[in-house]
């Protein structure tokens, strides 16, 4: 970090790690319940937490708000699945009014299935653009890959959200043999309804039944068979995230490439992630973490904002995924539905 910089940080009090990044957004996590059971992400019978332990309404907000305090300007509600928490609209409502107060921006990643009930409270809470995830358009494979998603009813909560005046992005898993050859049309679907297609590629997190190495899809080889029939540009276009965006020139579409297996994106890191249970993970790859909701709960004053601090001394350069050891152990122990995906 330079010496300019350090003051800055000194005279703003905002987050910065020890490698110079600014820190400036949070992913919450709102609940680690959900209503499908997605293959890459969760066991069939996986075990949620006991509700004691996470986050009251009253606890994320009073977090959120020490962490605006600190410079974050942007805040990603996700889980588990966030419009299954009880009282989410509540929350959405109480995090928009603090839109143009310390915070640029409101958004969240959901599965859709619950959008149609959530989507006016979305956009009326100040929500400009929400993610989706959607790994296939046939309603048997969604199924399978959900262990039991209806895909009729998450398309029925997009266009309640395109009704709302919500942009939606489209988010898919990229998965070897199971929905590799719908990648194309998934991007021309995209294209067709205007939303802009985020691929990403399948990491090694928490134990699942299948092995990941047999439905991991690198992102390289997907790009190069789309440059056979596309010509696909790099867009300077970013939204705060990972994803790395290029022009689909044919489609006056905009395709996203989350690739932390085949290209690192950890250099321009500015984020960091809180469990439902106020856990704070520097990072997605690795396991350090601090307790937040004991500060909350019990800290005396200032300790939250020491915690911060240390967090961001432990903040790593980068994560070390790697999948390309078939029936390794996964990089890191929790499944992305505790983390926040
Ligand atoms: N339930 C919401 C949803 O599915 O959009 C939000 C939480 S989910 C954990 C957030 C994102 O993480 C989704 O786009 C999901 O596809 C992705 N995801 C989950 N497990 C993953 C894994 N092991 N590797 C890559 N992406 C994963
Ligand atoms: Fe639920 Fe999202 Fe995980 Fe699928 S990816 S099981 S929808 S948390």
């Amino acid at each position: 970090m330079t010496p300019e910089q350090k003051q800055r940080d000194r005279e703003d009090g905002g987050l910065a790690d020890s490698f110079g990044r600014r820190i400036s957004y949070l992913r919450l996590s709102v609940t680690d319940r959900c209503d499908f059971r997605c293959r890459y992400c969760m066991t069939e019978r996986m075990q949620f937490l006991p509700k004691r332990e996470i986050l009251t309404l009253e606890e994320l907000t009073g977090l959120a708000d020490a962490f605006i305090a600190r410079g974050i300007r942007r805040i990603r509600l996700t889980g588990g699945e966030p419009l299954v928490r009880k009282g989410i609209d509540t929350l959405i409502r109480t995090l928009g009014g603090r839109i143009g107060y310390g915070l640029d921006e409101l958004t969240m990643t959901t599965n859709g299935s619950q959008l149609r009930e959530h989507a006016a409270a979305l956009a009326e809470a100040g929500v400009r653009r929400i993610n989706v995830s959607l790994d296939s358009l046939d309603p048997d494979r969604f199924g399978f890959i959900t262990r039991g998603g209806e895909l009729a009813t998450v398309l029925d909560g997009i266009a309640a959200a395109r009704e709302a005046g919500l942009a939606v992005k489209i988010n898919m898993v990229a998965l070897k043999d199971l929905n590799e050859h719908e990648i194309e049309p998934m991007l021309r679907w995209c294209a067709s309804e205007g939303h802009d297609l985020t691929l990403i590629e399948t990491m090694p997190l928490g134990e699942i039944e299948d092995d990941r190495t047999d439905r991991y899809l690198p992102l390289d080889g997907v790009r190069r068979a789309l440059e056979a029939r596309y010509t696909l540009t790099p867009a300077d276009y970013r939204t705060g995230g990972p994803a790395r965006y290029l022009h689909v020139k044919e489609l006056g579409s905009r395709l996203g490439l989350i690739t932390p297996l085949t290209n690192n994106f950890c250099d321009g890191c500015n984020r960091v992630r809180v469990t439902a249970t106020g856990q704070i993970y520097m990072c997605l790859g690795h396991e350090d973490r601090l307790d937040l909701r004991k500060a909350l709960r019990e800290g005396p004053p200032g300790e939250f904002d020491r915690l911060l601090d240390k967090a961001m001394r432990m903040k790593p350069e980068r994560h070390s995924f790697r999948i390309d050891q078939p029936g390794a152990a996964p990089a890191v122990a929790r499944h992305m539905s505790v983390t926040g995906g």
